[in-house]
């Protein structure tokens, strides 16, 4: 079953497409919690779950009341009908984990109606799920934002970084970039060399590093050290536009 969490229409605010108007589709579930991230919500359960700045994404186990089942296409793509949207505009999906969905018949239809009906499709990914390119080419038409996580995320090496998994994405998608999200704390040498092993993966990959927050005042704190490390190494500083400005992550 797809579970799908919320949708809305905003301009991407993180990555390469920063600024470009999309439409968002949050999907339930992740393979990873990211505890490190230190973002908490209160569940409609009461609960405070911790976890990353989407942990309402994540968490199923106090968050799925608020899941919506998707058991068609079409209820995803009828969904493009409730806004009013410039012709082919850019889709995005996200999480969680949108790729836990990567293989059901009901994902991969959506993606093929998009696609036939020239929407840009990206998904914003944690780079760690197998995307089977040769059974699904829809996957080759795709953009891949790879936000592989970094230590500061709590999760083990092992589970985080599939060195094989980037660079197969890499080589078969349309295009990839990296996405690294950076808290001021985390700027170190062992950060340099954390990133520096990921990136070997793709070498010839776009690199981003984005500011570590689910509130305008985290995003803001760790904005300056940021880009005093990305000057120094050539990477791209990316802003979180949408925290910025609406000083949150859900619906914006
Ligand atoms: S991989 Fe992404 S969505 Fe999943 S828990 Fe980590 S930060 Fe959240």
């Amino acid at each position: 079953m797809i579970y799908l969490v919320e949708h809305f229409y905003s301009i991407q605010g993180e990555g390469r497409y920063t600024g470009t108007p999309s439409l968002f589709f949050r999907f339930g579930g992740c393979n990873m919690k990211c505890e490190g991230f230190g973002c908490t919500e209160v569940a409609p359960n009461g609960v405070k779950v911790l976890g990353c700045d989407t942990v309402y994404a994540v968490n199923r186990e106090h968050f799925l009341q608020n899941w919506i089942p998707i058991k068609s296409s079409s209820e995803l793509l009828n969904i493009l009908n409730l806004y009013d949207l410039p012709l082919g505009v850019d889709i995005v999906l996200t999480g969680g984990e949108p790729l836990i969905y990567a293989s059901e018949p009901v994902f991969v239809e959506f993606l093929e109606a998009l696609h036939a009906d020239g929407h840009r499709i990206t998904f914003e990914t944690n780079g760690s799920l197998n995307v089977d390119f040769e059974q699904y080419p829809i996957y080759k038409e795709s953009v891949f934002a790879l936000s592989v996580k970094l230590s500061n995320s709590n999760e083990p090496f092992g589970k985080r970084v599939k060195g094989e998994i980037i660079s197969s994405i890499a080589l078969n998608a349309k295009e990839a970039f990296f996405k690294f999200s950076i808290d001021a704390d985390s700027i170190t040498a062992g950060l340099e060399d954390e990133i520096l092993e990921i990136i070997s993966y793709a070498p010839k990959t776009g690199v981003y590093c984005m500011p570590l927050g689910g509130t305008k005042e985290e995003v803001e704190a760790n904005t300056q050290p940021l880009i005093e490390f990305c000057k120094s190494k050539g990477y791209n500083f990316s802003d979180r536009l949408h925290i910025r400005i609406w000083d949150q992550n859900r619906g914006v």
